[in-house]
């Protein structure tokens, strides 16, 4: 069975967000992109205390439901994400895994008290879906803060970042890709 790369959104995404990481996601991967039934909102991964939600317990529940087929699963969300030793991350992503789950919430120009700009927020969903891409395939953080690979801490990283992977980032890729290892180890990210 072709291997493939499946988005899930989880509670309401836009088309035009699934749509753009499908197709940035299938030109690296040279495989089929596909957007699957969506989830309901993560009210398991929810932490009252913070208000916000475990992303660890997200990936923990994609991990146990994603297909044999893909070659990844990347939830999509619109809530606010976190780990327990960071304030919020925009993504996660198993190393060398399959599963990993990004967040709008944060992506948006809105929450930042800024006008709603589209091509800006769409930009940002991609480089964040491509980083968390990277760290499925084994890529760790990237020092040339243009790659996509640089680890994003505050938005103003993901802005100064190119949609791609530097050079030395690009050929480790393409040999992780070609590997496709699988043992898993969860890799936190402000990014
Ligand atoms: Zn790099
Ligand atoms: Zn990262």
């Amino acid at each position: 069975m072709p291997k493939r790369i499946i988005l899930c959104p989880i509670g309401f995404v836009e088309g035009d967000v699934l749509d753009r990481i499908a197709r940035s996601i299938e030109r690296r991967c040279g495989v089929a992109g596909i957007i699957s039934a969506g989830m309901e909102n993560p009210a398991y991964a929810y932490d009252r205390g913070r208000g916000q939600y475990n992303s660890k317990l997200i990936l923990k529940h994609l991990s146990e439901c994603c297909p044999d087929d893909g070659l990844m699963f990347m939830g999509i969300t619109h809530v606010d994400l976190f780990v327990p030793i960071l304030k919020y991350v925009f993504g996660l992503a198993e190393i060398k895994g399959r599963c990993a789950v990004i967040s709008t919430h944060r992506l948006r120009p809105e929450y930042y008290g800024e006008s709603p700009d589209p091509p800006i927020f769409l930009a940002r969903m991609e480089k964040t879906a491509l980083h968390e891409l990277g760290h499925c395939f084994g890529l760790t953080h990237c020092r040339d803060r243009r790659c996509v690979m640089y680890s994003s801490t505050h938005i103003e990283h993901t802005d100064l970042k190119k949609p791609d992977f530097c050079p030395t980032c690009l050929e480790l890729f393409k040999w992780y890709l070609e590997k496709s290892a699988i043992p898993r180890q969860l890799k936190a990210d402000s990014s």
